[in-house]
């Protein structure tokens, strides 16, 4: 018999050879229809494969990024089955599971796969997945799998074998395909219940240009229809949400040849966006104790030798320019300009903790290739700042900024967000990351300790904190269940130390400041293009460019459209006209394509009472009111910052 330890600690025995779905089955016949693969001892491995000792086990099913990511794989060598079956004389490159499904690399020679092809893959991957064929695994001498692609034909897995070791060779197979492969897999085929084949590609061979061109094939799978029908409903709807696409509709920003690629110009919508976004984390940060400071968007060279950005980051920053013998950088970040802001002046523990906020703008280099609308640009605007204090302050600082990052998700009604804790990995120290093994301890405990105290949800990744000390990335999800990685909250115990930073501590001592860095609303860049795809450009009445236009029936009443317009703006309100001479449909439709919140309608009845026909977007109708009524009405949802109304819009379109 084995021991066999559960992630709640408790210790079962199974007898020796035992494998993960069997262990699943002692515990009940549902868990094993559902369980994937399983981590034994930390590692991966096929949910069938035996365990022969003594090992710690967790079950992944569906619902665990391993097993999506094995099911995914697994789908991978499903449709290179099926590919094999249709094109005969096929090679493969790789096939591996990407964010959203997977794809497979492979040489067709001179066939030319169609959108028909891809249909007809389909049809006989769905066909092989009903004969829920197993997978299994072989561990092979080299010179054995040598010979068995030398015998196929296949130079593409040849070139892989050359890289691998005897005794560390693997095939899997199921059906009539078999591949070399590390593993894992699932069980068994029939648990790919709903295939979609979405997109066809060229891809140069180990990424190349100078290599052969391969056809790679993209594809994704779930264990029911009903999820692939939300994935792609989900698709659908992103795609008319898409910000590049909104944000031009609706003016919010522009790119332009002459500026250069991945440097936005806000249009004046954008920028009022971009206004009312500062204003309320000016308002939050002033209420959280920040100070605000600014500071310039070139350094020297020398900063960024004491930050270790150079060399080390080197390739995500803009070549310097050179003046006076001295070479200057763009910022890439903010970090080491209020370090010295910090340093400028001596600070003693009655300074601590001090928070210096700054929106504060980066330029980054990124490749062309991974440019991307705002999602990924060379000029960014980050809602930045460095908080320094005490280590008996940090928790209260830590939580502070916890706090901070939940009011946000309640303002834009973001529902679903996960943090994803980095913790360091012991064995790298001093490698990749500071040789600080206590104050790692202490540090990824204590922001641990945030978490859990404030009922955050929260999962843990190991060794992937931060050179300098544990990290939080925030990931958030749009209404349409899209996955959006927010920004990052990091803690930093060797920045200040780089940098000298000192306080004189109660003792009279010079001590070392703690840092934490953070950008709850991240980049204006990436948190517009998330907000137009979350709101579908449909902003809450706070942050919309327009709030209310208001419609005269006909050119008679432009008079009192232009006074009740006088008295919107009187009070604040962002308030256009429709002067056109244009039907009062044709207004209506125009406005609605602009989405802006508020319409008021006024003709002859209003002009006489004083009065205005209100139209709420995405409500219609709401009703006559008096003109200083619905001004009351709006300011109060604008100060406020209200966006039940077009959450609740959004989530009833989403889930039809
Ligand atoms: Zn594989
Ligand atoms: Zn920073």
């Amino acid at each position: 018999m084995i021991n066999i330890k559960f992630p709640d600690g408790a210790v079962r025995q199974y007898e020796k050879g035992t494998n993960a779905l069997a262990i699943a089955k002692s515990i009940s016949e549902g868990l094993a229809r559902k369980v994937i693969a399983a981590d034994v001892n930390g590692q991966v491995w096929d949910a069938t494969r035996p365990i022969n000792n003594d090992s710690s086990l967790k079950l992944y099913t569906w619902d665990d990024k391993e097993g999506k990511s094995t099911f995914w794989h697994s789908s991978a060598h499903l449709m290179a089955e099926a590919v094999e079956s249709l094109f005969p004389g096929v090679k493969f490159w790789v096939g591996p599971p990407v964010e959203n499904g997977f794809y497979y690399d492979m040489d067709l020679g001179d066939r030319k796969l169609t959108e028909e092809d891809l249909a007809t893959l389909e049809k006989k991957m769905n066909e092989l997945a009903k004969q829920a064929n197993a997978y299994m695994r072989k561990e092979i001498p080299k010179a054995e799998a040598v010979k068995y692609f030398t015998d196929k034909g296949d130079e593409y897995k040849l070139d892989l074998l050359q890289n691998l070791n005897d005794g560390e060779i693997s095939f899997y197979s199921q059906g009539n395909f078999t591949d070399l492969c590390r593993g894992p897999h699932i069980p068994n085929t029939g648990l790919i219940k709903a295939i979609k084949l979405t997109s066809i590609a060229g891809a140069y061979w180990k990424g190349d240009e100078k290599n052969k061109m391969l056809t790679r094939v993209y594809g994704i799978t779930f264990p029911s229809q009903k999820e692939l029908d939300a994935y792609l409903l989900m698709l659908e709807e992103a795609k008319k949400r898409d910000h590049r696409k909104l944000g031009k509709e609706l003016s919010i920003f522009t790119m332009d040849d002459d500026i250069g690629p991945g440097l936005a110009l806000w249009l004046p919508n954008g920028t009022i966006i971009i206004e009312e976004l500062e204003r309320l984390a000016k308002e939050t940060e002033a209420d959280g104790g920040y100070k605000r400071v600014v500071t310039p968007h070139i350094a020297k060279e020398n900063l960024y030798l004491t930050s270790g950005h150079l060399p080390y980051y080197q390739d995500s920053m803009y070549p310097p320019m050179e003046l006076d013998g001295t070479k200057y950088y763009l910022k890439a970040m903010n970090c080491p300009h209020h370090h010295k802001i910090f340093a400028a002046e001596p600070k003693s523990y009655k300074d601590m903790p001090l928070r210096l906020a700054e929106y504060g703008t980066c330029y980054r280099y990124e490749q062309s290739g991974e440019l991307f609308g705002l999602m990924r640009v060379r000029c960014l605007h980050m809602n930045d700042a460095h908080i320094y204090c005490t280590k008996d302050q940090f928790y209260e600082e830590f939580k502070a900024v916890n706090d901070m990052y939940l009011k946000y998700f309640k303002i834009f009604g973001i529902d679903k967000y996960v943090m994803r804790l980095s913790l360091h990995e012991p064995s790298k120290l001093g490698k990749k990351y500071v040789d600080e093994p206590e104050l790692w301890k202490e540090t990824e405990a204590l922001v641990r300790d945030v978490l859990i105290r404030t009922n955050t949800p929260f999962i843990e990744v190991q060794d992937e904190a931060a050179f300098y000390g544990p990290k939080i990335d925030v990931q958030i999800w749009s209404t349409i269940g899209r996955e959006f990685t927010l920004a990052t909250n990091q803690v930093d115990f060797a920045q200040g130390r780089r940098f000298k930073l000192e306080f004189t501590n109660s003792d009279n001592k010079p001590e070392t400041p703690l840092i934490i860095h953070r950008a709850p609303l991240g980049t204006h860049e990436r948190f517009i293009g998330f907000l137009l795809e979350h709101y579908a450009g449909k902003f809450p009445a706070w942050l919309a460019p327009v709030q209310v236009k208001v419609l005269p029936i006909s050119d008679k009443f432009l008079d009192y459209a232009k006074t009740v317009q006088k008295k919107l703006k009187k009070a604040d309100i962002r308030a256009e006209v429709d002067d056109r001479s244009e039907k009062i449909g044709k207004k209506i439709r125009d406005t609605e394509i602009l989405k802006v919140p508020y319409m008021l309608v006024v003709g002859e009845k209003e002009m006489n009472e004083n009065k205005v026909a209100v139209r709420r977007h995405g409500k219609g109708d709401v009703g006559v009111k008096g003109v200083d009524d619905f001004i009351n009405e709006i300011t109060s949802e604008i100060e406020e910052r209200r966006s039940d109304e077009v959450n609740s819009e959004q989530k009833v379109q989403v889930s039809q």
